[in-house]
């Protein structure tokens, strides 16, 4: 990982923000930017300098692993330990104006600190220029992210042999989360969602104790963190014959995802990409059935920027790794969710997640 020219990245953003330095507290944001993994930190970008601080339960994990950036281990947590070190620096510093991440501190967390600084450090919350930067992949991180698909991907197959009527929800669940740990996983990248019959109706039905029912749809989203870098993938089977208008609903979903698929191309605007699925499931009279948006970036966080939902005029650029994932939810019988993983690349796009998009019937 090129840890360095990310910071140098970060630099150039800060000065044309006007600021004079970044406290870098998103915890995904610190790793991108020097490879802490643990789970208290702050990174301080000046125009000069990298300044990393944690607490002495990461004495040694922190030198192990960060990179371009000297350390403080602190008694203290590393907001006010970084407080403490901008007052004890103030004079060569000479900062004036500190960008923070305003989304990601709580009012209690940034009033504490504000009262610590030296006077005549003003805070001011900064536009998400590390987000920015993170929804371009390197070729490192689309490998990582290559490698958590896969991993992801053979998680179906345990789905496809456990769900039967009877058993429940979360035995599905727990049977795919016990595989993923098995074969490498981190963690889950998010709450296993298995819902089943009338359930499938709810985009984020995560799993329960509800047993399979006899007859109905199955949606099976889920996702590993591999290597730090998230996976995030949806396919829907049917327990027991489907009807016409099930097998109709199916193919809706699966036509709109496809053809937001075939969307996606550098210099699009998301937004299009979100028309595009949202159009044919109107066009089959489900359009009112669409209540989520089309999808998402994902990389060391699972919805991380571009959004791609109406009207977002984000633009697609080579490297960008999103989700495509409509889906169509009615009320009291079921829902279908198919989502891909997709790559942006130079003439259009690599869809990531390997697996069959056929219905199949259990
Ligand atoms: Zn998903
Ligand atoms: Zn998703």
């Amino acid at each position: 990982m090129n840890f360095e020219g990310r910071q140098e990245k970060l630099r150039e953003n800060i000065a044309r923000n006007r600021l004079d330095g970044l406290l870098v507290t998103h915890l995904p944001n610190v790793r991108y930017l020097c490879g802490f993994t643990g789970s208290a930190a702050a990174l301080l970008i000046t125009r000069s300098k990298s300044q990393f601080f944690t607490d002495g339960r990461y004495t040694e994990q922190a030198s192990e692993e960060v990179q371009g950036a000297r350390l403080v281990i602190a008694r203290k947590a590393p907001l006010p330990a970084a407080a403490e070190w901008l007052t004890k620096n103030a004079k060569k510093l000479r900062l004036k104006i500190l960008g923070v991440e305003g989304e990601h501190l709580t009012v209690a967390e940034r009033q504490r600190f504000a009262k610590n600084l030296p006077s005549g450090l003003r805070l001011r919350d900064a536009s998400p220029m590390i987000e920015r930067e993170r929804m371009v992949k390197d070729e490192d991180e689309i490998e990582k992210i290559r490698a958590a698909v896969l991993l992801g991907a053979s998680l179906f197959d345990v789905a496809l042999k456990t769900i039967r009527p009877g058993v429940k929800e979360v035995e599905v669940a727990a049977e795919m989360e016990y595989a993923a740990r098995c074969a490498g996983a981190e963690a889950m990248s998010f709450e296993t969602i298995i819902a089943a019959g009338p359930r499938s109706a709810l985009p984020h039905g995560r799993a329960s104790d509800a047993p399979i029912p006899a007859s109905g749809f199955v949606v099976c989203d889920f996702g590993v963190i591999l290597a730090g870098y998230c996976s995030d993938m949806t396919r829907t089977v049917h327990v027991g014959q489907p009807s016409a208008e099930v097998r109709r609903i199916y193919q809706a979903v699966k036509d709109a995802q496809e053809a937001a698929v075939a969307a996606v191309k550098p210099e699009s605007p998301v937004g299009k990409v979100d028309d595009v699925a949202r159009k044919l499931l109107h066009n089959n009279g489900l359009g009112k059935c669409f209540t989520h948006s089309t999808g998402h970036g994902v990389g060391l966080e699972i919805h991380e920027p571009p959004r791609i939902a109406v009207k977002q005029k984000e633009r697609l650029q080579p490297g960008m790794v999103i989700t495509i994932e409509p889906g169509v939810y009615i009320s009291g019988e079921g829902g279908v969710r198919i989502e891909d993983m997709v790559l942006v690349t130079e003439d259009g796009c690599e869809v990531l997640t390997p697996t069959s998009k056929e219905l199949i019937i259990i």
